[in-house]
């Protein structure tokens, strides 16, 4: 039995007064909970939000980390600064990171080897553009995605790892993929693992990730190979991420 996770992805949004304000409604709206509940703030914030949880369940993660451990790398944060924050989870290879920055499979490989051994747990972000689903490539996309980090960090490393299933163009558009959809390749995602271990295939989370909404939440997690969400613009309302965190948990 996999443990649904909800990821609330903030992005590059908030300042002091507005996250303040969000933690509070989330701590005292996830009081206790069967499912894993992440929140990943900007790195400047993560400190404040480590705080802000308190004994709560809900744990903090990053949005990005460098795979060098220390030196001459300006403006990037390590895994053991992570680590000295509280932090437990990290998001890799997101779509933004990947178009906008230029993040290769090679770089995500190298940072997920590095996050898994630190103890940090990475959610491995995968997912097609429009243009390669109207090809009929998605499938191909997404397992070249996730075997370019199995290939290089052995399968043994998914022990922990997140799979996240993004569609690019759902991301931040309003347009979601439909539960058949989400469906059909988390299942593939599921089948490519199994080709490596079927056991670790069966442990796995693959969550969806793509305008997740308190609406189309549950309809979404209903799917047998969905196990939560990474969520971007609804983790930034408290009672859509409360909805979404309750979705999950039916
Ligand atoms: C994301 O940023 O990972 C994401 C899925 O964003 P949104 O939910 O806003 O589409």
């Amino acid at each position: 039995m996999r443990t649904p996770l909800i990821a609330g992805n903030w992005k590059m949004n908030g300042d002091s007064g507005f996250i303040d304000e969000l933690m509070n409604g989330l701590v005292s709206g996830i009081k206790s909970s069967a499912i894993d509940v992440l929140v990943c703030p900007p790195a400047v914030y993560l400190s404040r939000v480590k705080a802000l949880t308190g004994s709560s369940c809900i744990a903090v993660g990053a949005q990005t980390v460098s795979e060098y451990a220390n030196g001459a790398f300006t403006g990037e944060i390590s895994l053991a600064m992570l680590q000295d924050l509280g932090c437990t989870y990290v998001i890799l290879g997101h779509s933004e990171r990947r178009s906008i920055y230029g993040e290769t499979d090679s770089a995500i490989a190298k940072k997920f080897i590095a996050a898994v051994d630190a103890g940090i747990k990475p959610i491995l972000c995968v997912g097609e553009t429009l243009e390669e689903r109207e090809k009929g490539e998605t499938l191909n996309v997404v397992a070249r995605q996730l075997n370019a980090v199995v290939d290089v960090a052995g399968i043994e490393r998914f022990a922990d790892a997140v799979i996240a299933y993004e569609p690019v163009w759902a991301i931040g558009t309003g347009k979601t993929a439909t539960p058949e959809q989400a469906q059909e390749v988390h299942a593939a995602i599921r089948a490519e693992v199994a080709k490596a271990d079927a056991d670790m295939a069966a442990k796995i989370r693959i969550l969806y990730g793509g305008s997740v909404n308190a609406a189309n939440a549950a309809e979404l997690f209903a799917n047998s190979d969905v196990d939560g969400g990474l969520v971007g613009g609804a983790s930034l309302k408290v009672n859509d991420f409360i909805a979404i965190c309750q979705a999950a948990n039916a």
